[in-house]
């Protein structure tokens, strides 16, 4: 990409660009929500080395020139969206189980027949790296195909040290597949694997003890996350594996409040969490556990939906707190097999009554702060990664509207197509 040509110095933002440098692009003619600044009907973006160096109105824009220039037509511009909770990287599906059930089968039967986290598990674990990449890469390119730049994985299928790592390698490699930001969550702490039936506790250990060092020391995480849940483990159990990750220096996250009061949230809270994640039954105390801690509110409303839930989480408690509340798809082939980002919105609006405005921060800005990404992304502002998604709709309103409508024009991540 030729940047290079004889001209004066000039100054895009407060950042200075050096006298021969041009842009590489620059999108005009945009309305931009830059979900840092009031919307702006005449915007301009411009992009140097995959980083935004002007994001603003065109009229206060310094003179700009790049070897690529895309005229916008009015349409909108928002950050490219974040799917901040998915566990892309499974393999199998649980579509027969979803049949019975249908049918009249009751979980215990399910279950008998070899149904249940059990069966995604043994799928996960006879699958091989480059077989689970295959499969999660269509549900990758799903989310891609409606705007999203940054995605989290989480592991939570292998449930062994050689399992585990060869789900968290897999979610890694889908960001060179893709041009995509790829964020990966350690869920050793998903489900007891059938080796340690009757010995949680001993699995606890092997996942403090053997994965956490090992996964810390291997780079293959960027946090760690667990299932507090009567049906999960118990906070004492979390507790412990907090700590291990705290001990090798990695940020904690957790499914928390989903089925019970658990008091996870609090929990997660006096470990700084970057989030807590579900939380249809946090109550005030977790509320303001979260609020003193700086922890993102994870709703995930494909969950709530799948599985006929009817206990909402405390959306005005969280409002009325200031907790930045993210939304996303928590994609799992057991209780929310859902690859779209635009229908989680539309969920969030329709299930929870989230307004518009806080359904799009809860995919971009509020989503990059519960993966620890606000530095980076999440914003249209200078300084971040140039990350865009890029709208044929004539007002915002029509992303969460919509159901089953997918506008998006185009989706930029660091600057690339
Ligand atoms: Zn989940």
């Amino acid at each position: 990409m030729p940047r290079h040509k004889e001209e004066t110095g000039r100054v895009c933002a407060g950042m200075t660009i050096d006298s021969n440098t041009f842009c590489d692009r620059i999108w005009r003619g945009a309305r931009l929500a830059t979900m840092a600044t009031p919307p702006i009907d005449d915007g301009v973006v411009a992009c140097l080395d995959g980083r935004i160096v002007y994001a603003g109105d065109s009229a206060l824009a310094p003179a700009l020139d790049a070897a690529e220039i895309f005229q916008c037509d009015g349409r909108w511009i928002t950050p490219g969206l974040i799917d901040c909770h998915t566990h892309l990287i499974h393999a199998g599906n649980r579509a027969g189980e979803f049949a019975q059930r249908l049918a009249g089968a009751s979980y215990e039967e399910t279950a008998r027949a070899g149904g249940g986290i059990v069966s995604t598990m043994n799928a996960t674990r006879a699958a091989s790296e480059d077989a689970l990449i295959a499969c999660a890469l269509a549900r990758l390119d799903a989310l891609i195909g409606e705007g999203v730049t940054t995605i989290e994985v989480k592991s939570g299928y292998g449930l062994s040290l050689d399992h585990e790592t060869k789900m968290l390698r897999a979610a890694r490699r889908m960001g060179v597949e893709r041009n995509v930001t790829v964020r990966t969550s350690f869920l050793g702490a998903h489900a007891l694997p059938p080796e340690f039936a009757g010995n949680a506790d001993g699995y606890i250990d092997e996942v403090c003890n053997l994965m956490i060092p090992a996964i810390a020391a291997g780079g293959l995480a960027d946090a760690v996350d667990g299932f507090c849940e009567i049906v999960g483990f118990s906070p004492a159990q979390i507790e412990r594996v907090f700590a291990a990750a705290k001990a090798h220096g990695l940020p904690v996250k957790l499914h928390a409040e989903q089925l019970s009061n658990s008091n996870g949230a609090a929990l997660a809270a006096r470990f700084g969490a970057l989030s807590a994640d579900h939380l249809e039954h946090l109550d005030a105390a977790g509320v303001t556990a979260m609020k003193a801690a700086g922890t993102v509110a994870v709703l995930l409303p494909g969950a709530y939906y799948f599985t006929r839930e009817t206990k909402t989480p405390p959306i005005a408690a969280l409002r009325a707190a200031g907790i930045p509340m993210a939304v996303a798809t928590d994609c799992n082939p057991g209780t929310s097999p859902l690859t779209s980002i635009l229908l989680a919105m539309n969920m969030a609006a329709t299930l929870f009554r989230m307004t518009v405005d806080e359904c799009l921060a809860g995919v971009t800005c509020n989503a990059a702060t519960a993966l620890g990404l606000q530095n980076e992304t999440g914003t249209i502002e200078v300084g971040k990664s140039c990350d865009l998604a890029i709208w044929d709709v004539d007002e915002l309103a029509e992303l969460v509207y919509r159901i089953g409508a997918n506008p998006l024009h185009s989706r930029v991540r660091m600057g690339r197509e």
